[in-house]
This record gives C-alpha cells, structure tokens and sequence, in this order.
C-alpha cells in the first residue's frame, strides 16, 4: 500500500504512523524526521533546513522533493510506504505525482487526521519541545492552514481522499484507520 498522511502539527499523526506501518508493514517516511536528522547532523541541507523549520516555516519545495525522489528510489519503499508530512504544498503534490506516474506506481490512498484548531494549539503548546513556542506553534498551524490544506481539495478531486476523526483515544483513531484502510485494500 501505498500512502499519504496528511494532517495539522498536533493532530497525532506520528503516533498513528508508528502504528500503521507495523501493522500494513510499510516504510515509514517522515520528512520531519529526515529534516531533523540532517539538521543534528549539521549537513548543507540541515543548516538551511533549520533556518525556516526553527521558525515554523516550511522548507523550499525543491529541498524537499529532493529529499523524497533518494528516499523513495531505496529499496524497502518497493513493499509500500507511508509519507507522513510530504507532501505539503500543492507544489510537492504535483512533484509527487510526477514521480510515481514514471514509476508507474500510483498512490493507493490519501488520509486526513482531522482534528480542530482549538485543541491542536492546546495539545501544541502542552508538548513543550524546544521548537514550540507559542509564536512558532502558530505559525505551523498558518502554515497548515494556508499551504497545506489546499492538498485536500486535490486529492478529494482525484477521489484518494479519506478522513478520519482525529479526536479519541490512540486505540480509537487507530481502529477508525484500520476499517478505512481494510476497505481501500480490499
Ligand atoms: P513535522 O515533524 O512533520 O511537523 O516537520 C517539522 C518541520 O519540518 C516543519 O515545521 C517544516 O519546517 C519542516 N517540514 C517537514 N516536512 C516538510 C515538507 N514536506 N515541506 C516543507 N517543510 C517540511
């Protein structure tokens, strides 16, 4: 299976991810994580990766899809993946399709984590990383809001789109994803 996971910061995505990839046995492609990775590992690209993710901005497409096409071309991508934060502008989308359609190998399904922005500020601001002041929280949301939202509409459009109710327990907003998942495979 091959899958996007779109959702705000705070909506609870990571968690879910962790869990899904070991149940459908997926890679499990976090740009976050890769972004953080290179940043500790003081590369070129984590340097000027840190310039706008310390300020809750998102990276430069072209960094990012460059980042997606080395890992996506590894190996273990081959039995299926799950992009968790990628792609998160329309720009990023269209970079993406245009891989895969070369690949030939299109995505099988979109979900949403929907959860409202009230509580994300709240669950945001009681995390307490280092990178989450309230300053910086709100700009990720308005960079959610402004450039990632729009992703909805497009994957809805290419009939990929499945939301989920993001509020519950862990156990509950897994079990939703699983009755969506067990359909889109069937
Ligand atoms: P995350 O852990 O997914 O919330 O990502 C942390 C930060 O990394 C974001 O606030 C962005 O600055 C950056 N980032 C991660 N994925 C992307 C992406 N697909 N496009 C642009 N910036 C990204």
């Amino acid at each position: 299976m091959r899958m996007v996971f779109i959702g705000p910061p705070g909506a609870g995505k990571g968690t879910q991810a962790e869990r899904l990839i070991e149940k459908y046995k997926l890679a499990h492609l976090s740009t976050g994580d890769m972004l953080r990775a290179a940043r500790d590992a003081k590369t070129e690209v984590g340097k000027k990766a840190d310039e706008y993710m310390s300020s809750g901005q998102l990276v430069p497409d072209e960094i990012i899809v460059a980042i997606i096409a080395e890992r996506l071309a590894q190996p273990d991508c081959e039995g299926g993946y799950l992009l968790d934060g990628f792609p998160r502008t329309i720009a990023q989308a269209e970079a993406l399709d245009q891989m895969l359609a070369e690949k030939k190998t299109p995505l099988d399904v979109v979900l949403e984590l929907q959860v409202p922005e009230d509580e994300l500020f709240t669950r945001l601001a009681g995390r307490g990383r280092a990178d989450d002041t309230p300053e910086v929280i709100r700009q990720r949301l308005v960079a959610y809001r402004e450039q990632t939202r729009p992703l909805l509409e497009y994957y809805g459009k290419k009939g990929l789109l499945k939301s989920i109710d993001g509020l519950g327990t862990i156990e509950e907003i897994f079990e939703r994803t699983v009755i969506v998942l067990d359909e889109v495979a069937s």
